[in-house]
Parts: structure tokens; sequence; C-alpha cells
């Protein structure tokens, strides 16, 4: 089951998604060897991804980066609005140095470096127009004080908190096989189709809440979206209304293309790309989010210099034949 649900309450301003990944996140891990407190923080932030970006009004990637000075250095979702995701974690230590009791806060550096970054990247942006970006520290107030998210869906609704307008409840769950994620988002009252008293649409809020709080971590990770929505929402829908949309697939794909280490190549220069062609006579990279191998040899590095060395002024003409 890789697939999500969206589902709007006619009695409640509420729109809601549940989402389901099987598959789709064993492939993600089948390439990877992260220690188990690792794959749960990232298991948990795929679900985020998939979620959040089910509701992106235009056609684009939403990025989730969580980076610290902690064990886990940097942690990248990206789910483009078709619901293809690929995930990548990059820790700052040897992974049999991750203790197994490890919390999100631990990892993340939580109460001093981390910091989440949202970014909503509209595949067709104008040139010069920046994506959007929001960044949020790993710690919320709690009793006049500091303190570090405890997981996943915290951090996620702390940015939701600051970023957006409208209020968010979410929950989300992973294991080696499967990640299950639920989130319920209150409408504005009026606009839209929605057209409740203020006093309707609050208790309908609040109601939905309610139900949404009842979900257990285990049948979220079991059970099919339209299963999960119909033990919730059984009575809410015989007496208010629910109506779901056809479920979306979500896949894993990757990216990544000899074009674009070709382009990091030419980041790097011709200088560097050389030194490392003298000492190791190849250069090799592997994508970090499929781990697909990628091999330049002194002559495809030629190649990917040859616009810049045609251009210099002190290489003798081609003789050409
Ligand atoms: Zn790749």
């Amino acid at each position: 089951m890789n697939e999500l649900l969206v589902f709007v309450c006619d009695g409640a301003p509420v729109r809601g998604e549940i989402v389901s990944i099987s598959t789709a996140w064993q492939a993600v891990l089948e390439r990877r060897n992260d220690p188990p407190v690792v794959r749960r923080i990232l298991g948990d932030f795929v679900g985020a991804a998939t979620l959040l970006s089910a509701s992106l009004k235009f056609d684009g990637t939403l990025i989730i980066q969580a980076q610290s000075k902690g064990p886990i250095q940097l942690l990248v979702v990206e789910c483009k609005s078709d619901l293809s995701m690929r995930a990548t974690v990059k820790l700052s230590v040897d992974p049999s140095e991750i203790s197994p009791n490890a919390t999100l806060g631990d990892l993340l550096d939580a109460s001093n470096s981390g910091r989440l970054v949202i970014t909503l990247d509209p595949s067709e942006r104008e040139p010069g127009q920046p994506p959007y970006q929001g960044i949020v520290a790993l710690q919320q107030h709690r009793g006049g004080k500091l303190t570090p998210v405890a997981s996943a869906a915290e951090a996620i609704g702390l940015y939701m908190q600051n970023s957006e307008q409208l209020e968010t409840r979410i929950w989300l769950t992973s294991n080696d096989s499967n990640i299950g994620g639920l989130l319920l988002q209150r409408m504005p009252d009026s606009g839209g189709h929605t057209h409740l008293d203020p006093q309707t649409a609050a208790e309908g809020w609040t109601r939905i809440q309610t139900l949404g709080e009842t979900i257990t971590d285990e049948e979220l990770i079991t059970l099919p979206p339209e299963t999960i929505l119909r033990r919730l929402f059984l009575e809410e829908s015989t007496e208010n209304g629910v109506r779901s949309f056809p479920p979306r697939k979500i896949r894993f794909s990757c990216r990544c293309s000899r074009n674009k280490v070709a382009d990091v190549l030419r980041m790097l220069g011709e200088e560097e790309v050389q030194g490392i062609l003298e000492e190791q006579g190849i250069v090799e990279t592997i994508c970090e989010f499929c781990a697909k191998p990628y091999r330049f040899d002194a002559v495809d590095c030629l190649q990917v210099f040859k616009t810049d060395l045609l251009s210099d002024a002190t290489r003798p003409p081609s003789s050409g034949h």
C-alpha cells in the first residue's frame, strides 16, 4: 500500500489526509544502512513530506531538511506534487556510535543547533524568484521553558504553527516496512464550499480532532487509509457527512542523472577534478538518495570541461580532422 487519501468533512471546516507507505519506503531503506533510531526519524519525515505535498497548490517539490551539529548532520526528504519522493540522511558520526535509545532531540541536537527547513519549490519558478522557505528551531516554549521537540510530528507541528495560517494536527509513525500518517487541517469557516456558522465550525473542529486523537500507532501503521477513515469517522460520516477523493499513489523516484553529476564536477573545477583523476584514475560518486554509482574516466572528464577548454585562449587552435 503506497496511498494517500484526502477527505473533507461536511459538518466541520476540516480537510484531512491519511497516508500509508510500504514498498516505496522499503525502496528508500534498502539503499541505506542507517541505525534503527535514525530510520524511525527518517520514516516519520517521509510521511510528513507526502502529507504536506499533497496540499501543494502548484506543480513543484516540497523539501523537508533537518540540519544540526548533532549525530544527524542533515536529513533531506523531497516529495514532488505527483507524490514521487526520495530521502537521505547524513550522519556526522559512525552509525555504531549512535545509542539505540537516542531521541530525535539527541540526534538533531534539538536544544541547541537543530533547525527544520521546509522549502516549497515550484517547478516553473520565474528567474530570480526565490522558492518559499520556512525555518524553525527544533524547540518550543513549554511552561516558560524551552524544550527540545520529541518527534517529527512535533517538529512539523511547530513549523505549521509558525508558517501556516491554518491550524493543523499531524500524527506520524513508522517502522522498517511501513509509514503511517494522519493530518487534520482546519479550513477557513467561510469561503470555499464551507458555510458553517462560527460556533458549529469551532465545535466541528474540536470534534474531528478528538476523533483523530483516538488513532493508535498500531492502526496508523497497519491499516489501509480507507479502513482508518471508516473506523475514525464512521459516526461523523453517518451524521454529518465525510467525503473522500480517489486515493493517490506514492512512489520512490530519484531525480539524479549523469548530467547533474557533470554539473557538480564543473562546480568543483577542472584543477580539482584533474587532481582526483591523477590520484584515483577515475572520478567516482554515488547518489546519496538512491545509491546509484556514477563514474567519469579521463575521457569523460575531458568532455565535461570541453567548453572551458575550447574557450581557453592558451589552448592551440584545434587542428580539425
Ligand atoms: Zn539518485
